[in-house]
């Protein structure tokens, strides 16, 4: 076998003789069929579970340096809901990659039995974005595994010590010879992406989401593009707004908004948006203090260009609670925009950030042909206990749709999670990474004692 490294670091040069060398030292490991038992499969699923509670405080740390990410977050949002993936591969793995018996229900081959069966694709490529840079990374890495593949694993390069940190923790826990860990940014990913992957899946934007499917298109390889959007948030009138502002600012301002299934806008009459707007101030105060810059439940912008595109956003409408920034901590408070117009600055993009504008519309039919008109976006929210529901599930296209309290369903994972349109395609989370990262193939068994017309 070649002998390439387990991880290339920063300081590694990385070539594309050694991008080819290393994709072939981890197709001959999967040719093998080492990764196919489903005993390699659950020892190495344990391994990264180890990996991860043996090294909580390495990892909050990481998180708390790249991100300000607070210990209870990182416990719950990385490292938790990690581990409930595994633990959910791990109790259901032999049902979940078990052949489907199918029904042979047409006459012509009599007495034969059919089956559709999971096969391993091969060699995935596992691109990660930086905002929960472990459970991005590590949750399809879990399915990929759990699938039987072997994988290039690729963290978020803006995450840099939560990259380092894994660079150097996988090697040591899971089997080198079907596993590499490459940390870089887009030179790294460009040499890569060059190379022949049996599956690519992807987490980020969209423009790299397109540069990564015409790169795969070389090879027909098939990809799972998970992205974003602008996900909105329908308020209906004779909600009770304080519980509703509690959630929404609970969620909207996690991670300082850095969330792809983030709340990014309100859409709700003007009497409710009024209500609503005063019930955020004192949602926000409840979270995070009279000065969020010092609660240690508020993190920070991932970088000083994030932070400018960011504060460009906050001369949009007019300003309800927040809009203090610093770049020096690139600290951007919590902050609600009212009497926001469609065409401002903070409507045209995703905000990815601590900023949730509000807009008013006169109803239910304007809400819904103002989300029509838009992109299909990663999540769609409401808040609503009556027919609003039915309508809206039924009118509205998104990746995901959620009543009641935002951002939740990506964490109950007998639900498939990804986008729709320009959020995405291909889904994963318990049994739906294991479909991602498998070839569905169809098996029909005829007996040779049997005359076939
Ligand atoms: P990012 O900058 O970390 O980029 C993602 C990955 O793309 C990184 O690993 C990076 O190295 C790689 N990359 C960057 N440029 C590249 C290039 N030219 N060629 C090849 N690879 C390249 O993350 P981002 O894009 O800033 O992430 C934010 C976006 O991701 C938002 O739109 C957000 O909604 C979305 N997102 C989606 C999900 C999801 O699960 N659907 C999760 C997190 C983030």
């Amino acid at each position: 076998m070649t002998d390439t490294k387990a991880a290339f670091t920063l300081d590694d040069t990385f070539t594309a003789a050694e991008a080819a060398a290393l994709v072939d030292r981890l197709r001959a490991t999967f040719r093998t069929d080492r990764t196919r038992p489903l005993a390699w499969r659950r020892q190495q699923l344990t391994r990264l579970r180890d990996l991860l509670t043996d090294n909580r405080a390495a990892i909050a740390d990481a998180l708390y340096a790249d991100l300000r990410k607070n210990r209870a977050e990182v416990d719950a949002m990385e490292i938790g809901t990690t581990i409930t993936e595994i633990d959910d591969y791990l109790e259901h793995l032999e049902e979940w990659t078990a052949p489907q018996p199918a029904p042979v229900t047409v006459p012509g081959v009599p007495g034969s039995t059919a089956r559709t069966q999971f096969d391993p694709l091969g060699v995935a490529l596992v691109i990660s974005a930086w905002n929960y840079p472990i459970n991005l990374l590590l949750v399809p890495v879990a399915g990929a595994l759990a699938a039987g593949n072997s994988v290039v694993i690729k963290p978020a390069e803006y995450a840099a010590h939560t990259s380092a940190l894994l660079a150097e923790l996988l090697p040591a826990y899971l089997d080198t010879d079907a596993t590499t860990v490459v940390e870089g940014g887009a030179a790294e990913t460009t040499v890569l992406l060059e190379l022949h992957f049996d599956h690519i899946f992807y987490t980020g934007n969209g423009t790299v989401g397109r540069i990564v499917m015409t790169a795969a298109a070389k090879n027909l390889t098939p990809v799972a593009l998970e992205l974003g959007g602008k996900s909105p948030v329908f308020v209906d009138r004779d909600t009770d707004i304080a519980t509703v502002a509690q959630r929404l600012a609970q969620t909207k301002f996690a991670n300082a908004g850095q969330t792809c299934v983030a709340p990014d806008y309100v859409l709700t009459d003007p009497d409710t948006a009024a209500e609503l707007q005063a019930a955020l101030a004192v949602a926000i105060k409840g979270l995070f203090g009279e000065d969020p810059q010092s609660s240690d439940a508020y993190g920070r912008i991932i970088n000083e260009r994030h932070f400018d595109r960011l504060s460009a956003l906050l001369g949009s409408g007019r300003t309800v609670t927040g809009g203090q920034t610093d770049r020096a901590d690139t600290y951007v408070a919590p902050t609600v925009l009212a009497d926001v117009r469609p065409d401002e600055p903070v409507m045209r993009e995703e905000i990815f950030g601590p900023i949730l504008p509000i807009l008013t519309v006169a109803d239910l039919d304007e809400a819904i042909a103002f989300i029509n008109d838009r992109d299909k976006p990663l999540a769609l929210y409401a808040f609503t206990e009556n027919d609003t529901k039915r309508r809206l599930a039924a009118e509205t296209s998104s990746g995901g749709l959620n009543f009641g309290l935002p951002m939740h369903h990506l964490a109950v994972p007998t639900l498939p999670f990804g986008g729709v349109g320009e959020s995405g395609m291909g889904n994963y989370h318990g049994r739906y990474s294991i479909e991602t990262f498998s070839h569905r193939k169809a098996v029909l068994d005829v007996p040779l004692s049997r005359n076939v017309h």
